[in-house]
């Protein structure tokens, strides 16, 4: 069997010219990187406004487990199967972090025959978004220590300093360091640390900026610190905002690549979704909608992390509203919620796959209080018996939803002809009717409060001290319109990873909360979970490198 590299290296790709082509862009319209990537000009951009948009179509999944579900790979199915029925769609999802693909195995471009290329260069450096965000968040770091080294007229608090720096790469040994050791001329030594680039601010403000203007006056409401009398002290005030701006005035572009079978996919920001918001930038997807009859986009991880932020989150802030919503559930994933161990997989359990039916159950019933239609993509897995696929179907038929076996891994856009057409009937029977999960003017506290008993089904959720005094500061500041994005594990409905199923009445602790004043929403961190990641013992990082013939091997 080929693997996923294999497969892209061997694709036929067109020039990208013809691409944009195929969304109406010329050539002028475009910015080649090379043969087969481009960015989309601002100009290109900002003439779509005013035209009419297509449908929306999220790609959301049931929890994650090892056993894999396949959210970007049925994206890129289902946007090609669309297409082979008539539909003009678009794809649009995020760009790789350099840290995962060198932790464990697994890329962010899709996978089999349902994949986007070039798959290597979308994993690796891309078009140098990822690089230019690291460098707008690290030159207002940079500027931070500056001011204070040269006299700190803005009197910042150098214990209360928040902003911290970051590195697309997962490096534990930097979470907590100590900076400006080695004497004055070094700067005032202080305590900080790194995240990974996919959790910064600026990541989130990338992806919801609405163009240039709207993103510098994003840029310069963060807010990095307090001073001695506990005002926040902004980008702006340390007047790093234009720097900044300049810094990403090409990494705001969407980037244009193809799927395998040559149709058009946008590739664009990437927050993660457990410690960010988790979707690809607004730009992206607005443009796209303007430029194709449908775009199917993907929130990562399961709904309850993936598609409330998509929902709660981006489509709040952009006014957008997706007319369809796409769960992916695979048999291995549900054997795992229902408590089987990854080396038992193999064989067939079909007790198994309705016991872990609990977790698909949940979500659908969530998707659905969103005011949203939803269908089941069972992504096929070549070890799937048709015991295990009839229990999956036959529950989601007692709870009068569509489950639709799609092999789009193994065949490509052919095999999810049947889900593009249920999810055609579904965006064109017009039943959305989306509505987000709590009102703009509900205390911060309670929007925690709802996420957490709506989707999670918490009891109850818990504060450490001071974090109520915090929502309440902010709110007498003018930050309570927010909406909240928490960040939790991926794994569970509650905050403990091993808790798979659908438990319900546990306690989410609330440990910290973060003021994203220019992305305009309010972190609430959740039990443990990192904003740096480590490496694992065995690093993808070990088997990657060149073959003879200079050929990427190792990744994926
Ligand atoms: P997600 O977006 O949910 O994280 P991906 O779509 O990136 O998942 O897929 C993760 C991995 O699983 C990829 O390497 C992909 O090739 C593999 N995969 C996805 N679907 C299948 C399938 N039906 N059969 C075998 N492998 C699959
Ligand atoms: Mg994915």
């Amino acid at each position: 069997m080929l693997t996923d590299i294999q497969i892209a290296r061997a694709a036929q790709k067109r020039p990208i010219n013809e691409i944009a082509e195929l969304l109406g862009l010329t050539p002028q319209q475009v910015l080649p990187y090379g043969h087969d990537k481009a960015k989309i000009t601002h100009e290109a951009v900002a003439g779509l406004a005013g035209r009419p948009e297509g449908r929306l179509v999220l790609v959301t999944a049931i929890n994650p487990t090892p056993a894999g579900e396949g959210k970007t790979t049925t994206t890129v199915g289902l946007g090609d199967a669309l297409n082979r029925i008539g539909k003009r769609a678009t794809v649009c999802i995020r760009e790789a972090s350099l840290g995962p693909n060198f932790g464990m195995k697994g890329g962010a471009a899709g996978g089999g025959r349902a994949q986007i290329v070039p798959m290597e260069e979308m994993n690796l450096h891309f078009t140098g978004d990822f690089h230019a965000i690291t460098s707008a968040h690290n030159l207002l770091a940079a500027m931070i220590d500056n001011h204070v080294y040269w006299g700190n007229a803005l009197n910042i608090d150098t214990r209360r300093i928040s902003w911290r720096r970051v590195m697309d790469m997962n490096d534990r040994a930097l979470r907590d360091v100590v900076l400006g050791l080695g004497g004055p001329s070094n700067g005032f030594t202080r305590q900080s640390g790194f995240d990974i680039t996919v959790a910064s601010e600026v990541m989130a403000i990338l992806c919801l900026a609405r163009d240039l203007d709207d993103l510098q006056e994003r840029l310069g409401r963060i807010v990095v610190a307090q001073d001695f009398e506990r005002n926040p002290i902004t980008a702006r005030d340390l007047q790093a905002d234009g720097a900044m701006t300049v810094l990403l005035k090409d990494a705001l572009q969407p980037n244009l690549v193809q799927t395998l079978e040559n149709n058009p996919a946008l590739v664009h920001g990437g927050p993660f979704a457990n410690i960010a918001h988790g979707c690809n930038s607004v730009i992206a997807t607005r443009a796209a909608l303007r430029l194709s009859d449908y775009v199917v986009t993907e929130a990562g991880f399961g709904a309850d992390l993936g598609a409330e932020k998509f929902l709660n989150i981006k489509c709040r802030l952009a006014g957008l509203a997706p007319s369809a919503v796409v769960l992916v559930a695979t048999v291995r994933a549900l054997k795992m919620n229902g408590g089987i161990a990854k080396s038992e997989l193999a064989a067939e359990n079909v007790r198994a796959v309705t016991q872990g039916c609990a977790n698909m159950g949940r979500h659908i019933e969530n998707i659905r209080s969103f005011g949203l239609p939803v269908v089941v993509a069972v992504n096929h897995f070549a070890g799937d018996t048709e015991a295990e696929i009839a229990a999956l179907q036959d529950y989601c038929a007692a709870h009068g939803v569509k489950a639709i076996l799609a092999r789009h891994w193994a065949e490509g856009g052919a095999g999810a002809e049947d889900l593009a057409r249920a999810v055609v009937a579904m965006a064109e029977g017009g039943t959305a009717d989306f509505r987000t999960l709590y009102p703009d003017e509900m205390p911060l506290w309670q929007k925690i409060e709802t996420i957490a008993t709506r989707i999670y089904r918490a009891g109850r959720v818990e504060a450490a001290a001071g974090i109520r005094e915090q929502l309440a500061a902010w709110e007498a500041a003018g930050h309570g319109r927010m909406p909240v994005c928490i960040a939790k594990t991926q794994y569970s409905f509650s905050t403990d990873p091993e808790a798979r199923g659908a438990p319900e009445g546990h306690v989410i602790p609330v440990r910290e909360v973060r003021l994203n004043a220019g992305a305009g929403f309010v972190v609430a961190i959740c039990g443990q979970i990192m904003t740096m990641p480590g490496l694992p013992r065995h690093p993808a990082a070990e088997v990657i490198g060149l073959d003879e013939a200079g050929n990427i091997e190792g990744l994926f």
